[in-house]
C-alpha cells in the first residue's frame, strides 16, 4: 500500500513516542476491560454536560525536530547581552560535569520527592550536602533542603517570625531599604494577606520603630553596600524582635557568617552556585534558623536518621508537619520546592571545594576592587566606600553611559538616582574590566593590572570584623570529588542509589508522573534561554515573551479560562495567587468581609493551608460514602457562610479518582452565594482536551506544570503553578515592580522573578506543540484507559475505594488496604515497601484516605510496564495471603521485612522463605538494589540532625 506524503512526513510522530501503549495495544486493554473503543469509553466516564466535542485547541501536531527548530527560531530573538545588574541574580559557570550528569541526567531530573526514603538515599545525600553548605556559610544550627526564591524565602522568615516572636501582641515588621525590590514586592503582598504592617525605612533606624515582632535586612545590601550589623542585631534582638537576614552563597564564602553576627533567620538564594539565570529561575533559595526555632521552619529539612538495622539512613524529617498532614496549621504551604537546583547548588560545592570556593570569591571581589580603584584614579565617586561584587557608581551623565553600554552589549543595574550599579561575577575576566571602565569613563584607558592588583591589595574594603575566618565546608565530601573522574563516579554512585523514570513506573496519584521528552528538555539549557537575566529590557527578552504569551495562549484555550499569569513557580504557589485574585476581586467591589473558604475533607494539604496564608477561614465540607462532595452539607455550609463565603476550592477530577457528577451543581451553589471557584488542577492530565475548568464552571484553577505538562520533578521541584483566570479576576492577578510589560499587571507580586521559573517553560510548549490539541485529547484519554485496565485488573485482589458511574475511575484509582490489614495485618506500608523489591517506586500512601494506595499510571506508560506493576501487586497478593494462611508468621515474612538489601543477604539466613523469593520475586534482569532497610521514623523524629553525617562515621 502507497502512503500519502502527509503520512511520510509523519508529522504525528511525537505522540505515539509520547504515548505508552500502541494501536494494538490499546485494542486489548479495551477488550480486557470491557469497553467497545476509547472515546464510548471516554464519553462513559466523563459526565455529559462538561464534556466537550473536540479539543478546543485547534493546533496541529509538530515533530520532535520541527518543534525544536520552532522554538529555536523563537529563541533567538533573546538578545544574550552581558548582564551586570545583579539584585541576586548573576552570570554563573555551570561545571559541565554536573550539567551533563546532574541537571541534563534523567536519573536526577525525572526522581520523585523522596517521601520513600529507601528508593531515595542518593538525592537526600545531595540535598543534605545542600544543607551542610548552608550551615557552614550562614553560621546558622539547621538548615531547610530549598524554598522557591529568595523574596519567597523572605515572605517565609516573615511568617515564621510572627510564629516564634515573644511580642505576641506586636504586629509591624521592619524591612531595610536595601532589601532587594523585589523581595519587597513579595513581602508587601504576604504582610496584606497576614495582615502585618511594614515599616521600610534605612537599616540603621530600625530601632526607632515600635511594636516590631520581626525585621529583615540584607547583607549585602541591594546596591551592594556593606555593614556590620552586629550592634543593631544586638539591640533588636534585646527588643525581642526576630531578626532576619538575606545574604548570598558567593558573597558568604568571604564574609563573616550571619550567625556570628546574631541573626535569627538566614536565607537568600544558591544561584550563585552554578545555578544558570534563566530568565529568573528555578533557583533554590536557602533558609536557615537556629535550634530553638527548628520545629517553626517552613518547607522540608533532609535528616540522618537510621534504618530498622541500624544502619545510618537520610530522610525527609519531620516531614508530618508540613502541609500534607497539618493543613491550615502547617507552617507554609510549601510542596514542590526547588530540589534539582538544590542539589546543582550543592554539587557546585563537592565540585570546587573550600579552596576552589575561596579563589572564585575572592577573583569577584578582587576584579571588583580593581574596577572600583581605577574608576576612582580616574575621578568617579562611589556611593559606598565598603562591598563584596557590587558597586554604585555615581555618574553625571547617565544616559550617555547607558547608550554606551548598549554599544558594547552590556546591562548595568539602571534604576538607582544619578548611578549605576554593577555586580561582578565568577566569568567576569579582565576584558570585561577594561570595557566596563570604557563604557564609564567614555574613552579608552590603558590598565596595567599588575599594578592595580598590588594596590587593590593594599585596601582593605571588607573591614576585619566582617572577614570569615573560620573554615568552612571542611567535611569530607567537599574535599574529595575534585578530579572530574572522581566527581563523575560520586554523581552516579548517588544516582544508582535512586529508583527515577529510567528506571520503572512511578505510579504515584494526583502527581502525574508521565514522560518527560529529552526534545522538551534540550531548550532549556540552551545559551539563549540560560543566560538572561530577569531584569534585563523587555525587548531582550523578545524571544522569551513570545514563547510565554504562546504557551499562555494554548493553556487558556485549554482550561478555558480568559487570562493567564504565568508567575507562581509551584501549585500551592498559584493556589495562593489565585486565592489572592479573589480576594482583591471582592475587596474592589466592596464585598471585603468574604473571608470564608470551604474545602472539601478530601483536599490536598496545600489546599487548606494556602487558604490560611491568604487570610482565609477554612470551613470543611463533607463527602459522602462515595467519596463525592456531599452536596447537601454545601448547601448547607454556603448558606451558613452567606455574605461572608469567599469562595470554595474543589479538585476535579477529585482526588478521589472521580469526575464527580455534580460539579455544576457544585460550582452553581457556590456562585449563588457571591462565592468565587478555586479548581485545583493538579487532575488536568484527565481533563486536557476532553473538558476545561472554565466549561465547568470554575472562575481560576492553578496548572501543574510539572505534573500535567512535562516538567519532571527534578526529585522534588522545580515547577510551576499558573493561574488561569475567568476574565472579571485578570486585573487581580499578580504583578510585578521591577519589570513592567503587558503580559504583567499592576498588583504586587507574589515571586521573586515577573514569569517565575521562565527557563522551564520551553518544557511545557514543546510537549504542547509537539502533541498538537488532538494529540494532548488522546493523552487524556489513553491516561484514563490506562487507570482502567489497571483499576479492573486489580479489582479482584483489591478493593477499588471509589468509582463513577459503571464501576469506572478517571485517572487514578484508589486500592483500599485497611479490609486487608484488618484481616492479615499487613499494611499498605508493607505493600509499598514490598514493592521496591519488586523494582518499583510505591503508590502515593495514605492520601487522601488513609490505609489506602493511590495508583496513577499516566499516558505514557506501556502495556508491558502496567503487566509488570499488575502482576507484581498480585504477586504480593498472593504473598499477603501466605501470611494470612500462618505460612508465614506476621512478624517475618517478605512483606514486613521490604525493602531487603544485599547486605543482608551475606548473613545467616533465618527467615522462613528464601533468599530468591526476597530478592528476586519476579524476573531477575535489571533488577533495582534499594540500599538502606525500611526507615526507623519514631528515630528519626526524636534525634534531628539535618548536617552531613559526622567524619568519623564516613571513613
Ligand atoms: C501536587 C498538588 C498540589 C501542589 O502542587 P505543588 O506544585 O507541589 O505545590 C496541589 N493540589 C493537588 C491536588 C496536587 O496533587
Amino acid at each position: 500500500m502507497t502512503q500519502t506524503l502527509c503520512q511520510l512526513e509523519n508529522p504525528d510522530a511525537f505522540i505515539r513516542r509520547h504515548i505508552g501503549p500502541d494501536i494494538e495495544q490499546q485494542q486489548q486493554m479495551l477488550h480486557q476491560i470491557g469497553a467497545s473503543d476509547l472515546s464510548t469509553l471516554v464519553a462513559s466516564i466523563v459526565p455529559e454536560n462538561i464534556q466537550l466535542a473536540a479539543s478546543p485547541l485547534q493546533l496541529p501536531p509538530a515533530s520532535e525536530h520541527q518543534a525544536l527548530s520552532e522554538l529555536k527560531a523563537i529563541a533567538a530573538k533573546n538578545l544574550r547581552f552581558k548582564s551586570y545588574i545583579g539584585m541576586g541574580y548573576s552570570a554563573v559557570h555551570t561545571p559541565p560535569v554536573i550539567l551533563r550528569n546532574l541537571l541534563e541526567n534523567p536519573g536526577w531530573y525525572t526522581a520523585y520527592t523522596p517521601y520513600q526514603p529507601e528508593v531515595s538515599q542518593g538525592r537526600l545525600e545531595a540535598l543534605l550536602n545542600f544543607q551542610q553548605v548552608t550551615l557552614d556559610l550562614t553560621g546558622m544550627d539547621v538548615a531547610s533542603a530549598s524554598l522557591l526564591d529568595e523574596a519567597t524565602a523572605a515572605a517565609e522568615a516573615m511568617a515564621m517570625a510572627k510564629r516564634v516572636s515573644k511580642r505576641k501582641h506586636a504586629n509591624k515588621f521592619f524591612i531595610a531599604k536595601d532589601v532587594h525590590p523585589q523581595t519587597i514586592d513579595v513581602l508587601k503582598t504576604r504582610a496584606e494577606t497576614f495582615g502585618f504592617e511594614l515599616v521600610i525605612d534605612d537599616a540603621e533606624r530600625a530601632c526607632d520603630h515600635h511594636d516590631l515582632f520581626g525585621a529583615c535586612l540584607q547583607y549585602c545590601g541591594s546596591q551592594g553596600q556593606l555593614h556590620d550589623y552586629r550592634p543593631l542585631i544586638a539591640s533588636l534582638s534585646e527588643q525581642g524582635v526576630i531578626v532576619s537576614m538575606a545574604a548570598e552563597f558567593m558573597a558568604l564564602v568571604l564574609l563573616e557568617s550571619p550567625g556570628k553576627l546574631g541573626a535569627d533567620i538566614v536565607f537568600g538564594s544558591s544561584q550563585r552556585f552554578g545555578v544558570p539565570m534563566g530568565y529568573g529561575g528555578p533557583h533554590a533559595a536557602f533558609f536557615a534558623t537556629k535550634e530553638a526555632f527548628k520545629r517553626a521552619m517552613p518547607g522540608r529539612i533532609i535528616g540522618v536518621s537510621r534504618d530498622v538495622q541500624g544502619n545510618t539512613a537520610l530522610r525527609m524529617a519531620m516531614q508530618t508537619r508540613e502541609q500534607h498532614i497539618r493543613r491550615e496549621k502547617a507552617n507554609s504551604n510549601i510542596c514542590t520546592s526547588q530540589v534539582l537546583l538544590a542539589n546543582i547548588a550543592g554539587m557546585y560545592a563537592v565540585w570546587h571545594g573550600p579552596q576552589g570556593l575561596m579563589r572564585i570569591a575572592q577573583r569577584i571581589h578582587r576584579y571588583t576592587q580593581i574596577l572600583a580603584l581605577t574608576l576612582q584614579q580616574q575621578g568617579l565617586k562611589l556611593r559606598y566606600a565598603q562591598w563584596f561584587d557590587t558597586l554604585t557608581i555615581e555618574v553625571a551623565d547617565k544616559n550617555a553611559v547607558l547608550q554606551r553600554a548598549k554599544q558594547q552589549h552590556i546591562n548595568l543595574r539602571t534604576d538607582l538616582p544619578n548611578a549605576v550599579g554593577i555586580t561582578l561575577d565568577e566569568t567576569t575576566q579582565r576584558a570585561d574590566i577594561v570595557t566596563l571602565v570604557e563604557v564609564l569613563l567614555g574613552r579608552e584607558l590603558s590598565l596595567d593590572f599588575a599594578q592595580q592588583d598590588v594596590a587593590a591589595c593594599q585596601q582593605s574594603i571588607i573591614p576585619e570584623g566582617l572577614r570569615r575566618n573560620d573554615a568552612i565546608l571542611a567535611h569530607p565530601v567537599f574535599n574529595r570529588y575534585h578530579s572530574e573522574t572522581e566527581m563523575l563516579r560520586y554523581l552516579h554512585k548517588l544516582e544508582r542509589k535512586d529508583l527515577a523514570l529510567n528506571q520503572a513506573m512511578i505510579p504515584l496519584g494526583s502527581c502525574t508522573m508521565k514522560l518527560n521528552a529529552v526534545a522538551e528538555m534540550l531548550p532549556i539549557t540552551w545559551p539563549e534561554f540560560a543566560e538572561l537575566h530577569p531584569f534585563c529590557p523587555t525587548h531582550q527578552a523578545a524571544g522569551y515573551l513570545q514563547m510565554i504569551e504562546q504557551l499562555s495562549e494554548w493553556l487558556i484555550t485549554l482550561t478555558g479560562y480568559d487570562a493567564l499569569c504565568m508567575q507562581p513557580n509551584s501549585g500551592a504557589q498559584g493556589e495562593y495567587a489565585g486565592l489572592l485574585a479573589i480576594r482583591r476581586y471582592h475587596e474592589s467591589r466592596q464585598q471585603g468581609q468574604r473571608y470564608i473558604c470551604l474545602i472539601p475533607a478530601s483536599a490536598h494539604g496545600t489546599n487548606p493551608a494556602s487558604a490560611q496564608m491568604a487570610g482565609m477561614e477554612v470551613v470543611v465540607v463533607a463527602c459522602d460514602a462515595q467519596g463525592n462532595i456531599d452536596v447537601e452539607d454545601l448547601r448547607s455550609k454556603a448558606s451558613e457562610a452567606g455574605e461572608n463565603l469567599s469562595c470554595i476550592m474543589v479538585t476535579y477530577p477529585s482526588t478521589h479518582g472521580v469526575y464527580e457528577q455534580t460539579i455544576r451543581e457544585v460550582c452553581e451553589i457556590v456562585h449563588q452565594h457571591g462565592g468565587q471557584v478555586y479548581l485545583d488542577g493538579a487532575n488536568m492530565n484527565a481533563q486536557v482536551g476532553i473538558t476545561t475548568p472554565g466549561h465547568i464552571g470554575a472562575d481560576v484553577s492553578h496548572l501543574n506544570l510539572h505534573k500535567t505538562f512535562c516538567i519532571p520533578h527534578g526529585g522534588g521541584g522545580p515547577g510551576m503553578g499558573p493561574i488561569g483566570v475567568k476574565a472579571h479576576l485578570a486585573p487581580f492577578v499578580p504583578g510585578h515592580s521591577v519589570v513592567s510589560s503587558t503580559l504583567l499587571t499592576e498588583q504586587g507580586a507574589v515571586t521573586a522573578a515577573p514569569f517565575g521559573s521562565a527557563s522551564i517553560l520551553p518544557i511545557s510548549w514543546m510537549y504542547i506543540r509537539m502533541m498538537g490539541g488532538e494529540g494532548l485529547k488522546q493523552a487524556s484519554s489513553i491516561a484514563i484507559l490506562n487507570a482502567n485496565y489497571i483499576a479492573t485488573r486489580l479489582a479482584p485482589a483489591y478493593n477499588i475505594l471509589y468509582s463513577g458511574p459503571d464501576g469506572r475511575v478517571a485517572h487514578e484509582c484508589i486500592l483500599d488496604i485497611r479490609p486487608i490489614k484488618e484481616r492479615t495485618g499487613i499494611s499498605e506500608m508493607d505493600i509499598a515497601k514490598r514493592l521496591i523489591d519488586y523494582g518499583f517506586h510505591a503508590p502515593t500512601m495514605s492520601f487522601p484516605v488513609t490505609g489506602t494506595l493511590m495508583v496513577e499510571p499516566t499516558e505514557s506508560e506501556s502495556l508491558v510496564e502496567l503487566d509488570r506493576f499488575i502482576t507484581a501487586m498480585l504477586a504480593i497478593r498472593q504473598e499477603i495471603e501466605q501470611v494470612a494462611n500462618g505460612v508465614w508468621p506476621l512478624d517475618d515474612n517478605p512483606l514486613v521485612n521490604a525493602p531487603h538489601i544485599q547486605q543482608e543477604l551475606l548473613t545467616d539466613w533465618s527467615h522462613p522463605y528464601s533468599r530468591e523469593v526476597a530478592v528476586f520475586p519476579t524476573a531477575t534482569d535489571n533488577k533495582y538494589w534499594p540500599t538502606v532497610k525500611r526507615l526507623d521514623d519514631v528515630y528519626g523524629d526524636r534525634h534531628l540532625s539535618c548536617s552531613c553525617v559526622p567524619i568519623s562515621d564516613y571513613q
